[in-house]
Parts: C-alpha cells; structure tokens; sequence
C-alpha cells in the first residue's frame, strides 16, 4: 500500500534535520562566489547582478520572507515533524508557492532532498484536512471527470494529429514505440505535439498514439494530491503495457513516468517499457552522424539560447546522482564521476545546438544561469495554475537572462515551460521567439538524413541510461 505524507516525512526525518540552515540553497553557483558573468543588466524585472552568486530560489526572489526561501521550508518540516507547528492554511500557503524546482536540493551541500520534503509536506498537510487552494481544487476535478486539466474532451486528445494529417499513427496496433503526448501538448501547446510527431515520422518510425493516453499526474504528484496521481498513473500503466518505448516531448511527463512512477508503483513491479525525451534520440543521431541539419538563411546569424527544463535538467541530475551514491560500495564516493555523468546529461541538448549552429549558421549563445544553477520557468509544482503572476514574474526573470546576452531566439524542450516563456516573452514585452529545439527542426525544415535510422536504433535505450552509473571496475 501506498504511504501517507506524513509516513513519507517520517521518513525523511533525518534528511530534514541534516538541514543546518546555512542556507546556501538560496544562491545558483553557491560554492562559485567569485564566477565570472556579464555584470548588472537592466532587464523588464529590474536591474539583475549576473556575477558570482545570484538568488535562484523564484519562491524567495517573490515573496522574500525568511520563511519562503527553502531553508524556511525545511524549518516548517522540522517544526511539525517535533510537533512545535500544526497544518494549517498559513501554513500552507508558505509552501505552496513553490515551484519544485530543484534548485535548492542541488545547492546543498548535505544533499538534502528538498522536493521530496516539500511534496511530502503537501501530501500531509491535505490528509490532515487542509483543503487545497481553489485553483488547484478546480485542476484537481477537472482531471478527475476528463483525465485532464484543461478540461478537454477524451475524443479531442489528438484532434491535432487528425488536422495535421498524423491520422494513421493514433491507435497504430502492433507498433513497439509510443509516443506519450501529454495534456499541455496535446490541449494547449499543439505545435510541439506535431514537431514531435513529424519528425519521428520523417525518420521513418513505426510508432502509436495510445488513445486510452491520460494525464500524467505530475502536477498532482507536485501538489500533493497523490491520491489523484496514482490514479492516473495506473490508468497510462494500463494503456501502455503492450509497447517496448514510450518517448516524450514534455519534461514533466517524461520525469512523472521515469522518477516518479517507479517510487509509488508496488514494491517488486517494473516500469513494463523504457521511456526517453525525444531530443536524446535527435542527439544520438546527430553524434552517429545518421542526420544533420540543412544551412538557412532565415537562422542566418541569429543567436539562440536554451532553458534547461528543470524536469528534465536538475531533476535527472539529482536522481542520477542518488542513483550512483545508492550503486557505490564505498562509504565516501568519488564525486567527479557524478559530475561528469551530470555534466554528459545537460550536454545532451546542446549536441543537437552546437550541431545546429555548424550546420544552420545560427549563433548558440549560454545564459549566465545554466544546467544544474539554471533558473526555472516557473510553471512547475502547481505554481501556474494556482499563483500565475508569480509563474509569469519568473518567467520574464528568466526572459531578462536570455536578453542579456541578445538572443533572438528562447528554445527550451518542453510545452510548459514553452508556454509559461512564451506567455511572459509577450506580456512583457522581451521581444524574442520562443521554440521548442525540434519545432525549430521541423518548422524551419532542417532535417536531413544521411542514414536512414532503424527500428533497433529507436528501441535502443537512452544517453542517459550510459551515462549515469559510476564506471564499472
Ligand atoms: S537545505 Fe541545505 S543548503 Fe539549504 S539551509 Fe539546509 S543545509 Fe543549508
Ligand atoms: S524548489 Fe525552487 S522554488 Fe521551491 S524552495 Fe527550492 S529553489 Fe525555491
């Protein structure tokens, strides 16, 4: 049987109180002080110091009380773990807006697992009767009456597929791979549904749209609502059991089915398929040389930047890392190999940008908050759907940052992320284009196979799997 919030944090107990509220894990680049950067740019959101150590935490740069920044977190958990604070809504309305962006748990230097806190202090503070707030209470049952947040219809789940004629890959009986859509593309962010389906389609795979497909229920799992999420993650359980691969074009939907499913499936039971992101297979065929990217004269010369998702940045990266610390037969572990291992994981996009900028001809240019220290977009953990001006303030801080080094193009690999960007990039008049990588590949038509990818190549298990373990003796 599942456990409580309040077991999860029983749980964690001695993780809470290795917090020593030094508070490190308010800063990006928290043992880099001296860091060179671009200096102080006067962005949309006021003048920014991009030098040594910055603020990174988006709940603390919001509300900037000791108690929203994380180390006040850890301060709550530990105050009702001793029994010295009782749930309540104040109280839980300093932990809800949070964005669950990891950054937090990546400074610490005690490693100590802030998400997995901060979600587990949500899931106790709803069973003891604390209700949710009413933007997440309406989230909660719209996925509850149509499987997803939006409140569409079942049947429009892949209207876009049928309009952008992709008809034949829904419910394509007998293929092995899966292509999981998810709620924000498949309701909202449709341009990334088609890029990704099209360009698998381009490299000749055999794949399905799974129509009994459901929401994820990550941000439910965020919320604390795990009732709600273990629900549909039995139900894509079902709906996916006869493929081999399932690929994604969302960062939280490709984290929800990797991280968070196994944790909260029954003990002994195994995820029934590999899962990887749809930019791993683009950049392990850029590096086999199978593929490249035509020259074009609209890219010509335009400097493009990348936001890391923390989905599918920090969040691998920290369960990465806990997975080799778990592997290791030594007390004290070697840090460097987790570092290289992190290091190959954030290089995963960039192959598919630096090979785009030799071949295009556009300019790749990094934000001074990048991989591990980048800052978030801020729609995660339930913060869009339940404090939107909040959500949409980080994503213009993060805007400032791709403005401060002149990109006229903001890509990113994921639809929410895409959106809470894009949203904010307008609002706020940041004056950029905001793209998903392989939107840009496929809008912008810049495929070019050398060597036609087979099947084995699509089944074959993702960077990730290679990179993240410690080297074998
Ligand atoms: S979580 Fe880690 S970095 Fe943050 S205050 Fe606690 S010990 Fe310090
Ligand atoms: S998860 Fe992100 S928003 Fe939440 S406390 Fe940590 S750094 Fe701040």
């Amino acid at each position: 049987m599942a456990k409580t919030g309040m077991e999860r944090l029983e749980e964690l107990r001695k993780e809470i109180f290795k917090c020593i509220h030094c508070k490190a894990c308010r800063f990006a680049y928290s043992n880099e002080p001296d860091k060179d950067g671009i200096g102080e740019f006067a962005g949309k959101q006021g003048t920014i110091l991009y030098e040594g150590m910055v603020d990174a935490c988006p709940a603390g740069i919001e509300y900037g009380w000791e108690a929203f920044w994380n180390a006040g977190k850890m301060w709550i958990a530990r105050s009702i773990l001793s029994g010295d604070l009782e749930f309540s809504e104040e109280v839980r309305d300093v932990f809800l807006p949070c964005i669950t962006c990891g950054q937090c748990s990546a400074q610490c230097e005690n490693k100590v697992p802030t998400v997995d806190i901060i979600e587990s202090l949500r899931a106790a503070c709803l069973e003891a009767g604390i209700p949710m707030i009413d933007k997440h209470e309406v989230v909660d049952k719209l996925v509850k009456e149509r499987n997803n947040p939006y409140g569409g219809k079942a049947a429009e789940r892949f209207k876009w597929a049928k309009d952008a004629g992709l008809e034949k890959f829904i419910d394509n009986k007998g293929a092995k791979i899966a292509y999981y859509v998810g709620c924000t593309a498949s309701y909202r962010q449709v341009e990334v549904a088609i890029a990704t389906a099209k360009l698998f389609e381009l490299l000749g795979m055999n794949f399905t749209l799974v129509d009994d497909e459901v929401c994820c229920g990550s941000p439910f799992f965020r919320i604390g609502a795990v009732d709600t999420a273990q629900e549909l993650m039995r139900k894509n359980l079902e709906a996916f059991k006869n493929v081999e691969m399932v690929y994604f074009s969302c960062a939280g939907c490709y984290r929800t089915f990797t991280i968070d499913y196994p944790k909260w499936m029954a003990e002994g039971e195994k995820l029934p398929f590999k899962t990887q992101h749809a930019f791993e297979l683009v950049a392990r065929l850029v590096q086999q040389e199978k593929i490249k990217f035509k020259p074009n004269k609209e890219l010509k010369g335009k400097v493009v930047t990348y936001h890391d998702p923390c989905h599918t940045g920090r969040h691998f990266a920290i369960d990465m890392e806990q997975e080799m610390i778990k592997e290791s037969t030594n007390l004290i572990v070697d840090h460097r190999a987790i570092d290289k291992a992190i290091e190959a994981w954030y290089e995963v996009p960039r192959i598919i940008l630096r090979k785009l900028e030799e071949d295009v001809g556009l300019v790749f240019k990094e934000m001074y908050r990048i991989k591990i220290d980048s800052m978030c977009c801020g729609a995660g953990g339930g913060v869009r759907a339940g404090y939107p001006e909040f959500s949409l303030r980080t994503a213009s801080l993060r805007c400032d940052e791709a403005n401060a080094v002149g990109a006229d193009i903001l890509t990113t690999e994921c639809p929410f992320c895409w959106r809470n960007l894009s949203d904010a990039n307008e609002m706020y008049e940041h004056g950029m284009k905001v793209l998903g990588i392989l939107q840009m590949i496929t809008e912008y038509n810049l495929l070019e196979i050398l060597n036609k990818p087979t099947e084995k190549d699509f089944l074959t298990l993702s960077i990730r799997e290679e990179i993240g373990h410690l080297p074998k003796k």
